[in-house]
């Protein structure tokens, strides 16, 4: 059998497709024609006229031709870069052909073909999201962190300290020697949990306030290192210093780790990303002011702290099992008078809850613990 001339052509038959309108662009009127791949072109010809002679072909290179997604319902429209349009009626020629000869289907679009796809992208959106939130952020404000100079944290906390002075803090009514007990007691403690040839003790500021009735008997360490003790939590701890010591090395530990910085940087980048999908950035310089009020430790933070307070009552001749009593006693009030949620940073906001009980009780009987 003799190959038909057209065989012959330098360009070939080409992969025939479905019939199509052909949309210039300008006109709304549309020509008939029929789609063929041919090389690395998508061709499109005219049907035959009565006369045989139509209107010239008109072709496209195939890397600009922005083919339709695949979807259930309606007719097919492939757009080219020039402006110009097809449109298929008969969609399921058309989805065989392309199929076929066609560039092939994303991924996105055939998961989007059926539910179980639809269901798939959905869950792993969720945990995607899920574990963004809970290590992507953390690791991001870490990053963070890193990148901060120890300097900024005197900065952040000096301003923080500022409002927090106002809103919750007054002068304390402890006799200035009972100050200078405490003040001396801890510093040796800081001498005897950071030895010297080793790692320094993080720089600190001890204050002693009187507390508003919402902050109550509370201590609460700052970036830079300011840490505070409230009147009401030294009268809570009476006869009891070893705890209260306790309680100041757990604040101390929040220093060492820049608690705070993270909190703040975690916060920061959540309010940020929150700003920006909010599409409304102002939103986030104006709560910025107030993230002291608004962060809390993360549970990690808190069991660093207490580990640093475990190493150093420790370190300094005292069991850790003391802070026991800390906790006992702010169950005890917390039945009497009611802690307001206004610091969540500050100690008593944290949850005494059994875990760290048991945290101090078994780290009173572990020699080796860290
Ligand atoms: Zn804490």
């Amino acid at each position: 059998m003799n190959a038909p001339a057209a065989a012959t052509h330098s360009k070939g038959p080409g992969t025939e497709g479905p019939q199509a309108l052909f949309f210039d662009g300008t006109s709304a009127r549309g020509q008939a024609v029929r789609l063929v791949v041919q090389g690395p072109h998508l061709v499109a010809r005219p049907l035959p006229t009565d006369t045989g002679f139509g209107p010239p072909e008109h072709r496209w290179p195939l890397n600009q031709v922005q083919w339709p997604e695949r979807t259930r319902h309606g007719q097919r429209t492939v757009h080219l870069a020039d402006g110009s349009s097809l449109q298929v009626a008969d969609t399921a020629a058309f989805d065989a052909w392309r199929a076929q000869h066609g560039p092939s289907e994303s991924w996105v679009v055939r998961a989007q073909q059926n539910w179980r796809g639809t269901l798939l992208a959905l869950v792993l959106l969720v945990l995607v999201s899920a574990a963004g939130y809970r290590w992507g952020v953390p690791a991001l404000a870490g990053g963070l962190v890193a990148l901060v100079p120890a300097a900024a944290d005197e900065a952040v906390g000096a301003q923080a300290m500022e409002s927090v002075r106002q809103q919750w803090l007054r002068p304390t009514r402890l006799p200035a020697e009972r100050q200078q007990a405490l003040r001396t007691a801890f510093a040796q403690m800081v001498a005897q949990g950071w030895p010297p040839g080793g790692p320094p003790a993080p720089a600190y500021t001890l204050h002693f306030h009187a507390a508003t009735e919402a902050l109550g008997a509370n201590a609460f360490a700052l970036p830079g290192g300011d840490i505070v003790v409230t009147d009401q939590l030294v009268e809570l701890l009476a006869g009891q210093d070893d705890t209260l010591l306790g309680v100041m090395a757990h604040e101390l530990g929040h220093v060492q780790y820049r608690h705070g910085m993270h909190a703040l940087a975690q916060f920061t980048l959540l309010s940020t990303a929150t700003g920006i999908a909010l599409g409304d950035f102002s939103s986030v310089l104006a709560v910025l002011p107030a993230w002291l009020a608004q962060m809390g430790y993360s549970r990690a933070a808190e069991r660093e702290a207490d580990a640093v307070a475990a190493r150093v009552l420790r370190a300094s001749g005292r069991s850790p099992a003391v802070m026991v009593v800390l906790f006992e006693r702010l169950a005890q009030r917390a039945d009497a008078e009611k802690v307001g949620p206004e610091l969540p940073i500050a100690l008593a906001s944290h949850p005494a809850d059994a875990e760290r009980i048991r945290y101090f009780r078994e780290a009173a009987n572990a020699p080796n613990l860290k």
